[in-house]
Formats: C-alpha cells, sequence, structure tokens
C-alpha cells in the first residue's frame, strides 16, 4: 500500500511542481486503499460463507449424495423444460381439463332431487325442515365407516361416546377460552386435558403443554417454539430441520409458513427408520430442531428415538417426537400386553433427556371429538416460545397461546368427556383390539399363499398401522387400492415406495370387519393377476393405472417435475368449495 504506481522520475518532478495536488492525490490513494481492504474483506467472508454452505452440503450429503442431488435437481428442470414446451403443454392442459370434471363428478352431488343452496333462506326454516334435510345429508353415498371399512378417519364412533360427547359440547358451546373469566370451566378442562396426556408420556415436573386444534397445529407450535429458542438463544436467523422422509407433512408445512429450510433423510428398507447417521451428518449450526415419528403415518414404524435423543442431546437441539399418531395407544401398548417400542432403551417419549417436545392427537386414539390435539413441552421456556403476545393492540393488550384467536370451548369439553368417560382400562381395551387386529392383518399378508405371494409388509410395524407393498411386477399396487375401492373399501396410498397401508381403528375391530378386508383383499389379487395373465396373452402393451390413486401415483408421480401432481391438488382443493 501507499507505493506509487508512477515511475520514480516522474513522481519526483510532479510532486515538485505540485505539492498541493500532490497531496490530494496521496490521500485519495489512502482512501482507496481503505476501501480496497474493506473489499477484500467483504469478498473474504463472502468466500467462507460459500465455503461454508458447501462445506456443510457436502459432509450432509457425501460426496455421491451430493452429486446426486444435483444431478436430480438438472433432470427436474430438464422435465420443466419438456413440460412447457407448447404441445406438451396443451396436451398436459387438456388432461387437467378432464382430471377436474372426474373429481367434481366424484365429488359435488348433482341431477334431480339435490338441493344446491347458494343464498341464505328468505324465512327461517322449521326445525322439521331442517330435521329432513339433515337426515337426507347423513344419507348421502359414501364409505361405510361404521362397517369398519376405512382406514384411519374414525377413530372410535360408537354411541355411548357420541352421546357423551353431545352432551358435554352443547352445554359449553357458547364456550370461549380467550374469556377465561367467562368461562372458568373450560379453563379448567383444558388445564387438565393438557396435565392428563403430560402424565401420560411421563413428562418431568417442569412439563407444559397447550392443546390445538390438531396434530398439523401441534407440529406447527413445535417448530415455531425450536425456532424462536434458536433465533433468542443462539442467534439462527436462517434455520433449519432435519426430518425423516417418512414424518408427516406438517413438518413440510411448519418449514413453509415459519421460512425453516428442510432436511428429509431417507428411512431405508428394510426397517424404513430414519438413518441416524445421516441425520447426523446434516446438523449444523443453523440446526433449530431433530424430528422423530412414533410411530410415522405412512408405514407405521417408530424411528429410533432412543439414538435420536442422544444426538439431541450431544449436540443440544431440541427433538420434537412425533406421537400425533401414535397418541393414546403407544402409552397403553406394554399394558394392553403387546411389546413397547424403545422399552429396553428408555422409551420413545420424555423419559428420553434429549426428547424436548411431543405432539399427541387427542381427536386420534384418544377418540376426542375431531379439532383436538395437544403439544407437550419439556418445561415452560418451550412453551413460552410458541405464544404471542401483543401489547400495543388498540383493542388491548393481546396475548393468545397457539394459533387461533377465539377457540371451540365445545371441543375442549367434549375432548375431557371423553378422556373422563374412557379412562386408562378403556384406552387400554382399545390398544388391545386395535393391535390385535393390525396383527391379523399382518399375520394375513405374511401367510395367506394368494397374499404372501404378491405382497410384502413394509418394516415391522408395532402400533396400529400395516402398510404393504408389491413384489409381483404384474401387479400395481395402486390397480390393488384402487379395486379395493370398487369394493368399498377406502385404503390409503403411499409413494416412494409404492404401497398401501391400513390403519386401524375401533370400527375395524368389530366383528367380521378385518376378515371381510382380508377376503376382499385377496380377491383382489386374483384378479388382477388374471388381468395381468390375458394382458400378457393379448401381447399388448401393459395396460395398468386406469384408476385415479393408479394415475395420480403411477403415472403423474413418475414425472421428477411435480407440477403437474400440484395442478391436480389445486383442481381437488377447488373441488372442495364447489357448492
Ligand atoms: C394425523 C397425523 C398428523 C397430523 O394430524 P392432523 O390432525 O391431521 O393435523 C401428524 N403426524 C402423524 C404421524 C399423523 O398421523
Amino acid at each position: 500500500m501507499g507505493s506509487s504506481p508512477l515511475p520514480v522520475s516522474l513522481q519526483s518532478k510532479f510532486q515538485r511542481r505540485r505539492p498541493q495536488a500532490a497531496a490530494a492525490m496521496s490521500r485519495l490513494r489512502d482512501h482507496q486503499g481503505n476501501f480496497n481492504i474493506l473489499r477484500n474483506v467483504i469478498f473474504v467472508l463472502f468466500l467462507l460463507r460459500i465455503l461454508r454452505k458447501s462445506f456443510y452440503f457436502l459432509r450432509g450429503h457425501g460426496l455421491i449424495g451430493s452429486v446426486l442431488v444435483l444431478y436430480r435437481s438438472l433432470h427436474k428442470n430438464a422435465y420443466k423444460f419438456f413440460l412447457s414446451l407448447p404441445g406438451v403443454r396443451s396436451q398436459v392442459a387438456k388432461q387437467l381439463v378432464a382430471a377436474r370434471k372426474d373429481m367434481e363428478d366424484k365429488l359435488v352431488p348433482s341431477g334431480p332431487g339435490t338441493n344446491h343452496y347458494l343464498h341464505l333462506p328468505k324465512e327461517p326454516w322449521t326445525k322439521e325442515q331442517l330435521h329432513t334435510e339433515l337426515e337426507s345429508l347423513v344419507a348421502m353415498k359414501r364409505t361405510r365407516w361404521e362397517e369398519g371399512k376405512v382406514s384411519g378417519a374414525v377413530y372410535h364412533g360408537e354411541d355411548f361416546l357420541l352421546d357423551i360427547q353431545s352432551e358435554a359440547m352443547r352445554l359449553f358451546s357458547v364456550a370461549n377460552p380467550i374469556h377465561a373469566d367467562v368461562f372458568p370451566a373450560v379453563r379448567k378442562m383444558e388445564a387438565e386435558v393438557v396435565a392428563m396426556v403430560l402424565a401420560l408420556f411421563n413428562a418431568p415436573e417442569s412439563g407444559a403443554g397447550a392443546t390445538t386444534s390438531g396434530g398439523t397445529e401441534s407440529i406447527l407450535m413445535a417448530c415455531l417454539s425450536a425456532r424462536q429458542k434458536g433465533y433468542t438463544e443462539r442467534g439462527i436467523t436462517e434455520p433449519e430441520m432435519i426430518i425423516p422422509s417418512t414424518a408427516h407433512a406438517a413438518f413440510h408445512k411448519a418449514a413453509s409458513y415459519f421460512k425453516i429450510k428442510l432436511h428429509q433423510v431417507a428411512c431405508p428398507a428394510p426397517e424404513y427408520m430414519v438413518d441416524v447417521a445421516r441425520v447426523r451428518r446434516l446438523i449444523n449450526p443453523n440446526t433449530i430442531l431433530l424430528v422423530g415419528s412414533a410411530p410415522n403415518y405412512p408405514h407405521g414404524i417408530v424411528d429410533n428415538i432412543p439414538a435420536l435423543s442422544k444426538l439431541a442431546v450431544s449436540y443440544k437441539i431440541p427433538l420434537h417426537v412425533d406421537c400425533c399418531l401414535g397418541s393414546f395407544i403407544m402409552p397403553c401398548l406394554a399394558k394392553a400386553g403387546f411389546p413397547s417400542p424403545w422399552a429396553d432403551e428408555g422409551g420413545f417419549d420424555f423419559r428420553q433427556p434429549g426428547v424436548t417436545s411431543i405432539s399427541v392427537d387427542t381427536h386420534k386414539y384418544g377418540f376426542a371429538p375431531k379439532g383436538n390435539s395437544c403439544v407437550l413441552y419439556r418445561n415452560r421456556e418451550l412453551r413460552e416460545y410458541q405464544y404471542f403476545i401483543c401489547p400495543e393492540w388498540a383493542g388491548g393488550v393481546y396475548g393468545s397461546p397457539s394459533i387461533a384467536g377465539s377457540r371451540p370451548g365445545a371441543l375442549i369439553a367434549g375432548c375431557w368427556a371423553s378422556m373422563m368417560a374412557i379412562g386408562e382400562k378403556g384406552y387400554v381395551d382399545a390398544a388391545h383390539k386395535i393391535v390385535s387386529t393390525k396383527l391379523t392383518i399382518e399375520n394375513a399378508v405374511k401367510e395367506h399363499p394368494v397374499l404372501k405371494e404378491t405382497l410384502s409388509i413394509l418394516g415391522r410395524p408395532m402400533v396400529s398401522v400395516v402398510a404393504f407393498e408389491s413384489v409381483d411386477p404384474a401387479v400395481s399396487i395402486y390397480d390393488v387400492s384402487d379395486a379395493m375401492s370398487h369394493r368399498g373399501w377406502h385404503l390409503n396410498s403411499l409413494q416412494d415406495p409404492p404401497g398401501v397401508h391400513v390403519a386401524v381403528t375401533l370400527p375395524m375391530t368389530r366383528p367380521g370387519a378385518v376378515d371381510g378386508l382380508i377376503d376382499d383383499l385377496v380377491a383382489t389379487i386374483k384378479e388382477e393377476k388374471e388381468k395381468a395373465v390375458e394382458r400378457l396373452k393379448a401381447g399388448g402393451p401393459i395396460e395398468k393405472g386406469k384408476g385415479s390413486s393408479a394415475q395420480l401415483y403411477g403415472v403423474a408421480g413418475s414425472i421428477p417435475d411435480k407440477s403437474i401432481v400440484e395442478k391436480i391438488v389445486v383442481a381437488y382443493l377447488d373441488t372442495l368449495y364447489k357448492a
């Protein structure tokens, strides 16, 4: 610095003749020098940032993994380009119109005898009118959950419980816990629901929790709490979380709503549990949360919570256990006479020191009315990070514990009453029935001569869900799912790997239901195999996948760019609001 770019002879001449100008020049050069230093520092910082990001990227994905990530991104973009070509685009648009029409025909009733109410009635309806119309709404054509033909969805549904819930909800139908002084009973019931669920999950003395509108909101709150904790205590402004690829879509929602970068970790066969070594590699200074499911929705598998807890403790990162689905079955497994996942390693709940939050859906196997869930925390500080407080609002000093402002007190009363009416004994009995029925399906798939040739169970499910794939290349599992729909069953299709699952609930434990499921599954597989033989005989193309799930997962799902699937989902969501 400071050395002049001019040759020495010229420099001296210049300086001798114009001393003032020379001084000004040298000052300018000093400034330039400072500017250069600053520029270099910023450049080095920028470089360090890129290096640091590349380092964590490479360490997280490994060398081959990183190349694969880049390759997939290229592949996806190439497909995107292909789909945007004029000829292809119009073809896709035509297909989408057809798909939309299909969905409307299926979901929106039409034809003679269907009334569509698009304006308020001018005159109030009489009680009789209402009663008649409600009865005809209940009688609309639908899948018979009462006969145990639906996977998940209705978890209890027996009359004695519906009566109890209706009474509790009627008594508190005007209640809103935002006004704790007006509705003291609802405040009391809400606090007791949380306390009872904390106790079920072995929370320490310091444990705290909140009720929410459902599993999604519980997960949103746990992610928000972890993000706020990371920001407040560690200054993290670019938060990241690491989830199993089998974790619920609600974590993707949280990432999208709260701007958290999401790392998905594979859950490889044959166990289908999250690969803990890969979770470890993805941890970096921006990591605000680790996640495990107990169990996950797709395959009903409980991740290795003890191993995740060890990571959480050693890296001092919060760990969320998603027990939304497991809800009250998980804590009751041992008492119901079944092995409880990770019992020998200290369990799956707050007994693991690294577990900081757990989501529990009281509206699943807690048998409460829909719109109920709990998020539990190891301590009050973690819960405080989910609170929303607005001290300067013109409407008064405002605070609310979760997303909603006003909340339905009736649902809290319905939840509290359900828990009291069923009690520990009732939940243990229910767990026994449900897990036994899951075992019946699992054993049939493993042992029935027709089923075991074609289907294979994914992992070792220990709770209420059993998932299977097709191991016969001539039989598409999505065709099986569609054929089962025609037989009146509502099972759930899975992707990656292609599969189908059954989430057993109480209606499916009723006499005859599960036998019907197995008989229909056997008949379906036989049919699909016959069709495959005919296809072969005809020598023609293997015409598989005409049904809706085959189309969505088989055809559209095989395209790496997901924009078509996204458009189909938009059409579906639009259809929901077609009056
Ligand atoms: C159902 C479920 C959720 C989300 O619950 P919602 O009540 O549908 O919002 C989260 N995780 C798992 C594993 C689930 O099965």
